[in-house]
């Protein structure tokens, strides 16, 4: 049989035919109470108890000391670099194997993206291979981190957590510490997802994470910076707010700041959604458990399991065709969403996009292959029971 043929019937197996898209929100909680509240109070906008109350209860779900909820995960990727001393004419290191959102961060705070290779287990950064890379191209000149070849400073490496899978941190920490280089988060797709027990986002300076509409939980819009510094709590929270002095009727800004704040409607929305986030991630598990005991039978395909020694909250469910098969991927891509499932290859590596093609790199071997060979199928939460 054609391996088209062969994953499709292994989908089919698990949620039969039915027309369904790639991933799909769900509100089957409160949503409808929280934003009926909200609307009633008059507290639609940046000030209202959602937006304390969503961060409060975004902290008790990741342990991080603070948790500053704002209007997107690409700006909480940008406040955080920013907040860790990001500026203009740094190097950045990060994942070419990623959304664009974590280059655009990057290039927001005049700074130039670094392209760094990805490993098999996890598809995020691979530790041992930039070691080697950064001990070739980079010298240490007092605090810094000085890039040989173009004598910026590399100032900071974010790893990405992809589809939900754990990168490998603890080795990432350590490449960040011997190169003086600061570790930042980018963990939009893994709310729920843990690394030895210790939720992803937490480990670095900051964490940014996301809840748009295709994420594990939505607040239409938004996104949140985690931190466990005080210092940086603070500064987070008074530049996404304009960088406004608190005062009863006076507007003074004290720097130039952004109007990054969550609004409380989206907050309401994400109360209600983090309420549910366990259940939802529940179901994830039991449609990987039952799409492995489908893929289980077909030899030139692998589903995508999560790293040793995490939990991954399995937000995209993913496929790797093996070296061999890459030329089948389109047909099946083809055949897949033809039938109704819909699905999609991975990004287009950041390297190979326009505004970042000229940007430095080691070599992308890894990542090039791996996104040729990547497809994720149907993976919303909805789709099958959740086991608790
Ligand atoms: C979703 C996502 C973001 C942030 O996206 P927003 O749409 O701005 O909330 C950043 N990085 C990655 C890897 C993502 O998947």
């Amino acid at each position: 049989m054609e391996l088209s043929k062969e994953i499709y019937l292994a989908i089919h197996s698990v949620i039969g035919s039915r027309s369904v898209v790639l991933h799909e929100p769900e509100f089957t909680g409160k949503e409808w109470d929280y934003l009926k509240e909200c609307l009633d109070s008059t507290f639609v906008s940046s000030v209202g108890k959602f937006v304390e109350r969503f961060e409060r209860d975004l902290e008790k779900f990741t342990g991080a000391r603070h948790a500053i909820a704002v209007v997107n995960g690409t700006a909480a990727l940008h406040i955080a670099l920013k907040l860790s001393g990001v500026v203009s004419n740094d190097e950045v290191l990060i994942p070419a194997l990623s959304f664009v959102a974590t280059a655009n961060a990057v290039s927001y705070c005049g700074a130039t993206p670094h392209f760094v290779d990805s490993e098999d287990s996890t598809m995020g950064i691979d530790a041992n291979k930039l070691r080697i890379y950064l001990e070739e191209i980079s010298r240490q000149e007092g605090q810094f981190c000085i890039n040989k070849s173009t004598g910026r400073i590399i100032r900071a490496i974010v790893p990405m957590h992809t589809f939900g899978h754990p990168s490998d941190i603890d080795q990432l920490i350590k490449v960040s510490k011997d190169f003086n280089l600061f570790l930042i988060e980018d963990a939009a797709e893994s709310i729920g997802s843990f690394y030895k027990g210790r939720h992803t986002g937490t480990f670095g300076l900051m964490g940014a994470l996301s809840f748009n509409g295709n994420k594990t939980i939505t607040t239409g819009g938004g996104g949140a910076i985690l931190t466990n510094d005080d210092f940086l709590a603070t500064r987070a929270r008074h530049i996404t707010t304009t960088a406004k002095l608190p005062h009863k009727w006076e507007y003074r800004h004290d720097e130039v700041g952004y109007n990054y704040r969550m609004p409380n409607l989206n907050a309401a929305l994400g109360c209600a959604q983090l309420e549910q986030l366990p259940q939802k991630i529940s179901s994830k598990r039991n449609l990987f458990n039952l799409y492995q005991a489908a893929f289980d039978q077909i030899k030139s395909v692998k589903l995508i399991s999560e790293p040793h020694n995490c939990i991954s909250n399995y937000w995209l469910q993913a496929l790797l065709l093996n070296t061999e098969n890459e030329q089948e991927r389109d047909e099946v891509l083809q055949l897949l969403n033809q039938e109704g499932y819909m699905s999609r290859p991975a990004w287009i590596p950041l390297h190979k996009l326009p505004p970042y093609k000229l940007c430095p790199r080691m070599d992308l071997s890894k990542v090039n292959s791996l996104a040729t060979r990547i497809i994720n199928i149907p993976s919303s939460s909805g789709l099958v029971k959740s086991l608790i």
